[in-house]
C-alpha cells in the first residue's frame, strides 16, 4: 500500500526532551539525525552524552528556546515541566508524535488496545516481513517509533508497524496512521488516566486522522461508549472502518470472522486463511490474530501470503503459555496479564480448576470483576504489594490466601493444587514491587514450577 503521508505536520526545530529512558533517549538521536537542536532533562539522574542535559530545576528557565517540549511516555501528565509549558503555550507533543512528524510517507499502521497489542503487532510485523516489506516493528513494544526515524531523504522502510499506548496517545495532534485497531478496552492504568471516559478519550485518538479504522464488532465497549455520549467512536457500516470477531460479518464490512471449530479466518469476498495447529489456541488469540488479518489484507496481502507466514510465527513468552507440568498439575505463565481484563480472558481460556496468583503493584483496578469467573477458579493467592486490595475486592465472593511474594505464593498454590488442577500466574499488576519487569516474573515462576516438579520443595 503505498501512500503519501496523510496529514503532514511540520516538525519542531528545536525541542526539549523529558525523560531520558529508552524513549527520551530514541527521540534524542531522531533529532540529532534530523538536525533538529535537542536539549533534554530527566528526573532520576538519567543521562545522554549526545544532547544538552539541563537538571530538572533549570528547565523551565529553558522553555522559551523550543518550539516543543517532547515527553516520554513514562513521565506523568501533570509533571511541573509540562504544566510550565502548556502554561506558556509552547507545544506538548508524546515521543510518539514527535518520531510521526519526522517519518517518511511509508503507510503506519497503529496497534492499540488494553490487551493483545505487543501479540498483534509483533504477529503484523513477521506477516509483513516475511512477505517481503522492509517493516519497522516497534513503538510501545520493543524499539521506540524514534528509531525508525532515518536522515533526511533516506527512505529505508517499506511501512511501521507500531504498537502504541494510551500514554503515547495523550499528546498527539497530527499522528495519522493509514490503519489503525483498537482491540479491546477494559480498565487499564487508571491510576494515570484517572477514569474510563479519560482512559477511552485517549485510545480513541488513534483514529482521529486514521484513514481506516478497525474494531472488534463483539465487544461491548462501542456500545457503551456511544451509549455516554462519547465522540469519535468507527462505525463498522462505513466505508473507512471494518471489524473482526466471530460473529457472522455484516454486509459491506470489509473485516473478517474467525472461527475456532474450523480453524480459519474468512473476509466476505473470499478472502481465507487456515489457521496452523500449534497457534492460536484460545479465543483472545483468535481476535488477535482476526485483527492482524484485517489490518493485512488492508495493507494487500492475500490469504495465501497470511496463512503462510502465520505458520512460522512464534507467539511471545509470558503470554499465557504452558510452561511446565508435573504430579498431575500443569504450570501455566501469563506474566504479561497485568490487567483485570486479561486475568479473566485467561481464566475464561483454561478449562481447568485452578490456582491462581495474583500480585505485584496494584495499578488502580477493581479485582472484583475475577470473581466472575469464579466456578473455575478455587483459590486465589494473592501477593507482594497489592496482596491486601486483592484480599478485600474478592474475600467476599472467593478463597483468597496471603503471601509475601511469588515464591512464598507458589508454594502456598502448589501446597493447596490437587492432579488435575492448573496453576495459573496472571498477576493482574505490574511487576515491579519484586521484579525488574513482567518477563523476569515469569521466568521465576517457570523456574519455580520446574524446580518444584524435579522434587525441589515436595
Ligand atoms: P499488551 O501489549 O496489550 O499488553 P500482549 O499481547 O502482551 O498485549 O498480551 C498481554 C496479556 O493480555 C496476555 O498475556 C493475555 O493474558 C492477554 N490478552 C492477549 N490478547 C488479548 C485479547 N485480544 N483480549 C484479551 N486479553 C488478551
Amino acid at each position: 500500500m503505498a501512500t503519501t503521508k496523510p496529514i503532514a505536520v511540520a516538525a519542531p526545530g528545536r525541542v526539549l526532551v523529558l525523560g531520558l529512558g529508552r524513549s527520551g533517549r530514541a527521540a534524542v538521536g531522531a533529532a540529532l539525525r534530523r538536525g533538529i537542536t535537542v536539549l533534554a532533562t530527566d528526573d532520576s539522574g538519567e543521562t545522554c552524552e549526545q544532547a544538552e542535559l539541563l537538571e530538572p530545576e533549570g528547565a523551565v528557565a529553558r522553555l522559551g528556546e523550543v518550539d516543543a517540549l517532547v515527553v516520554s511516555p513514562g513521565a506523568p501528565a501533570d509533571h511541573p515541566l509540562v504544566l510550565a509549558a502548556l502554561d506558556r503555550d509552547v507545544e506538548v507533543i508524546s515521543e510518539l508524535e514527535f518520531a510521526w512528524r519526522l517519518l517518511g510517507p511509508a503507510p503506519l499502521y497503529a496497534v492499540t488496545g488494553t490487551n493483545g497489542k505487543s501479540t498483534t503487532t509483533a504477529l503484523l510485523g513477521h506477516v509483513l516481513g516475511t512477505c517481503g516489506r522492509k517493516v519497522f516493528t516497534g513503538g510501545n513494544l520493543g524499539t521506540p517509533l524514534s528509531d525508525a526515524v532515518a536522515g533526511k531523504d533516506e527512505q529505508p522502510w517499506d511501512c511501521y508497524v507500531v504498537e502504541v499506548s494510551s500514554f503515547q496517545l495523550e499528546r498527539v495532534s497530527g499522528f495519522a496512521p493509514d490503519l489503525a485497531v483498537l482491540l479491546n478496552l477494559t480498565p487499564d492504568h487508571l491510576d494515570r488516566h484517572g477514569n474510563m471516559q479519560d482512559y477511552l478519550a485517549a485510545k480513541l485518538a488513534v483514529f482521529a486522522r486514521a484513514r481506516h479504522s478497525v474494531i472488534g464488532r463483539d465487544q461491548d465497549w462501542p456500545s457503551r461508549a456511544r451509549a455516554d455520549g462519547c465522540g469519535g467512536v468507527p462505525d463498522p457500516s462505513a466505508a473507512d472502518c471494518s471489524s473482526f470477531g466471530s460473529s457472522p460479518l455484516p454486509a459491506g464490512d470489509g473485516g473478517v470472522c474467525w472461527q475456532a471449530e474450523g480453524r480459519t479466518v474468512t473476509a466476505a469476498d473470499g478472502w481465507t486463511v487456515k489457521l496452523p495447529d500449534h497457534w492460536p489456541r484460545v479465543a483472545h488469540d483468535h481476535e488477535n490474530v482476526a485483527a492482524a488479518a484485517v489490518l493485512a489484507r488492508l495493507a494487500g496481502l492475500s490469504g495465501e501470503q497470511f496463512e503462510r507466514a502465520l505458520g512460522s510465527f512464534e507467539p511471545l513468552p509470558h503470554r499465557l503459555a504452558s510452561v511446565a507440568a508435573g504430579h498431575g498439575i500443569e504450570f501455566w505463565n501469563d506474566s504479561k496479564a497485568t490487567n483485570t481484563g486479561s486475568v479473566l480472558s485467561s481464566v475464561r481460556a483454561l478449562d481447568r480448576e485452578l490456582l491462581l496468583l495474583m500480585g505485584g503493584v496494584d495499578k488502580g483496578a477493581d479485582f472484583s470483576e475475577v470473581a466472575s469467573c469464579g466456578a473455575r477458579i478455587k483459590t486465589v493467592i494473592a501477593y507482594g504489594a497489592a496482596a491486601g486490595r486483592i484480599d478485600d475486592d474478592l474475600r467476599g465472593s472467593l478463597r483468597v490466601l496471603r503471601a509475601a511474594g511469588l515464591a512464598e505464593a507458589f508454594s502456598v498454590a502448589v501446597e493447596e493444587a490437587e492432579a488435575g488442577d492448573a496453576v495459573l500466574l496472571a498477576p493482574g499488576c505490574a511487576s515491579f514491587d519484586e521484579f525488574a519487569d513482567y518477563a523476569e516474573r515469569g521466568r521465576r515462576f517457570e523456574q519455580l514450577a520446574r524446580g518444584w516438579i524435579a522434587g525441589i520443595g515436595r
